[in-house]
């Protein structure tokens, strides 16, 4: 039995669709194959779907943080308080916007950032609260929207991995001042190639965007450069292919929460074994990825990969603690949960392909781990 991570055939059902819109963009009288109709009916979709005031498709989930950040004028001498536990664009798209990361501790069982933890860090410079959605739960969302708007700062959500998914019946990526989506193949409404989203209640944050997107052009005159951009347009055949896909984007996700669902339960049980799933329920969840905690995580994904059961380990190290970033993180500070974390996390696959027979045979090879390991003392 092979089972990897991701899977192996993605956009199976949609072979025909992806052929078909190829064929369509690539025969059009228009020949336009970026920021097109196309794009612009994706965005409408998505903010319709979303019910906020704008959507604007850009190239990468990355570089819809850092436009972001640029629209809300973050810079050098600005401070963007950011989960010390995540991928790397928490921590490049400030840097890279000439401002610093400053990185907060998360909690220790959901593994999302700490909002007591952000609440001691915030100053005088402090600009933007950039929490992020982690593995399968949402941020804090309501304690951190109360804390940015005690201190008059900006929240940026970055829920690039958690598309589809609500907390208190408010759609994630609607609850900052502005929300991102990455559509790379990974993500839970990925797709084949690159692509991100800007969601934002706030049109002039949006229009901002809009320039930042395409050069620091306006849409109306072109060659004529308002302000410092990037390269960061969106893809018509993607755009086509998505906007044919979302119908069944909601059947996807509930896929997924089933997997997550069946998982938990079985593995409700073996705390005292060292395994550790995330919290129920499914307010407040995203299942982009299966995490759960195990003090003998490396053992279990050997154990895993045994069984021919892909495993990964969302991140080896907290990011204050990453080669690239530790310079930047503020001398003496500790992330306790994030080491913690670090070393025990471990992702299943959760992807909609995955049959119940297959699920059941992840879930039994994890129990059996479990068992075997019960008796042994934690290394
Ligand atoms: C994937 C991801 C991003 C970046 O999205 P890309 O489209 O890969 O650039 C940002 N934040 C989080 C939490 C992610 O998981």
């Amino acid at each position: 039995m092979e089972l990897p991570f991701f899977p192996a055939d993605q956009f199976g059902a949609d072979r025909s669709l992806l052929l078909e819109v190829i064929r369509e963009i690539g025969l059009d009288a228009e020949q336009r194959f970026i920021l097109g109709r196309h794009t612009a009916a994706f965005e409408r979709m998505l903010g319709d779907s979303l019910g906020v005031a704008d959507v604007v498709a850009c190239g990468s989930g990355t570089s819809a943080l850092t436009m972001v950040l640029r629209a809300m004028e973050v810079g050098a001498g600005d401070e963007v308080v950011v989960p010390a536990f995540g991928c790397a664009p928490l921590a490049a798209s400030v840097l890279n916007a000439g401002a610093t990361p400053v990185f907060a501790d998360i909690l220790p069982h959901t593994m999302v950032v700490d909002p007591a933890a952000m609440a001691a860090l915030i100053g005088p410079r402090t600009k933007v609260l950039m929490p992020a959605h982690m593995f399968s739960v949402l941020a804090d969302l309501p304690r951190i929207e109360e804390l940015a708007a005690r201190h008059g700062v900006r929240l940026l959500e970055d829920s690039a991995v958690a598309q589809g998914a609500v907390l208190r019946g408010r759609p994630a990526g609607t609850w900052g001042d502005a929300g991102v989506f990455s559509f790379v193949q990974v993500k839970s409404f990925g797709m084949p190639g690159e692509g991100g989203a800007v969601v934002t209640g706030d049109p002039a944050l949006g229009e901002a965007v809009r320039l930042l997107r395409n050069h620091g052009q306006d849409g109306v005159h072109r060659f004529v450069h308002h302000r410092i951009g990037y390269n960061s347009r969106f893809d018509e055949i993607q755009a086509a292919f998505q906007l044919r896909r979302y119908a069944g984007f909601p059947a996807r996700l509930a896929r997924r929460a089933r997997i997550a669902e069946y998982y938990t339960e079985r593995f409700a049980g073996l705390r005292e074994a060292g395994v550790l799933p995330p919290p129920s329920g499914r307010d407040g969840r995203c299942y982009y990825v299966y995490c759960l905690l195990c003090e003998r995580r490396d053992e279990l994904k050997e154990w895993l990969a045994e069984r021919g059961i892909g495993a990964h380990v969302y991140y080896p190290l907290p990011l204050p603690r990453q080669a690239a970033f530790a310079a930047h993180a503020m001398p003496g500070q500790q992330w306790p949960n994030a080491e913690h974390a670090s070393a025990r996390i471990l992702a299943l696959p959760v992807y909609p392909q995955l049959s119940d027979a297959e699920v059941e045979c992840i879930a039994d090879a994890v129990c059996e781990f479990a068992m075997r390991h019960a008796a042994l003392p934690t290394p």
